[in-house]
């Protein structure tokens, strides 16, 4: 097992089948990874499993209490006799990039915690050590969909997952900014061609093309990306 990942959350139901599906499921199967699923609501130890309570200083919503967050991270580092990597997910965290994920794939043990309503007790970042992380500015409703989101960016960088590792060389933030343009069959659709290069054979010609076209794309769309310090250049040593 290269990987262990638990998300602890109040909705098991909506990550479970995601990752039993396609890729997550497959990298299970084959002993890649392990992700585990915990419901937030068996570590409340009330009798009425209370999870959230009202903010301090009022203000609408509720806000997740501590108790069951550290209680959560706490059992989990004890029952796995490990001591986790713990990822408090926060639309006010440091942004997910391409290079935290790689940074993330060389861990042995994640534990992710999914936020809702009005989010986290402050407390929980610094009694877990955790890292705040934002998958994007912009608020969701719950920290499941990040949970997803980080659990299926690292997962598809550990060896093996892929199958053709050599396909990371040819994705987004990896070796260039932008992967290169891609065309299947046919060769002319709508009326739109192939460009010519792809099918001249030459494969020398072919990679200058597809260099040339991924720069001039990400310059346009994404300028930010070659400012000194971008996130998209790559933790070396991983694969
Ligand atoms: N009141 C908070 C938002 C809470 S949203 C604020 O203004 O900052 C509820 C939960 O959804 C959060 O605790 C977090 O777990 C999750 N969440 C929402 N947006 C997110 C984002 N962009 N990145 C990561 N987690 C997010």
């Amino acid at each position: 097992m290269r990987l262990r990942i638990d998300i602890v959350t109040l909705f098991p139901e909506a990550i479970r089948p995601y990752v039993e599906a396609a890729l997550l499921g497959r990298a299970q199967k084959k002993g890649l990874v392990f992700i585990k699923i915990h419901n937030l609501r068996s570590f409340s130890q009330d009798r009425y499993r209370t999870v959230d309570d009202y903010p301090f200083g009022g203000g609408p919503g509720m806000v997740l209490k501590p108790e069951p967050l550290v209680r959560a991270v706490r059992f989990i580092a004890e029952y796995t006799e490990s001591s986790p990597f713990v990822i408090v997910t926060s639309p006010q965290g440091e942004l997910f990039t391409q290079r935290m994920a790689w940074e993330l794939a060389q861990k042995e043990h994640l534990v992710i915690l999914c936020g809702r309503y009005q989010g986290i007790d402050e407390r929980v970042v610094a009694l877990t050590n955790a890292r705040e992380v934002s998958i994007g500015d912009y608020v969701l409703s719950g920290g499941e969909l990040p949970a997803l989101v980080i659990t299926e960016a690292v997962v598809r960088l550990i060896p093996g997952v892929l199958g053709d590792e050599e396909s990371l060389r040819y994705d987004s933030f990896s070796e260039y900014p932008f992967g290169p343009p891609q065309y299947t069959r046919p060769r002319v659709f709508c009326g739109l061609a192939v460009p010519e290069v792809l099918l001249s054979g030459d494969h020398a010609r072919i990679e200058r093309w597809r260099r040339e076209r991924a720069l001039e794309k990400a310059k346009r769309m994404r300028p930010d990306l070659f400012s000194l310090g971008s996130h998209c250049e790559r933790r070396e040593g991983v694969v």
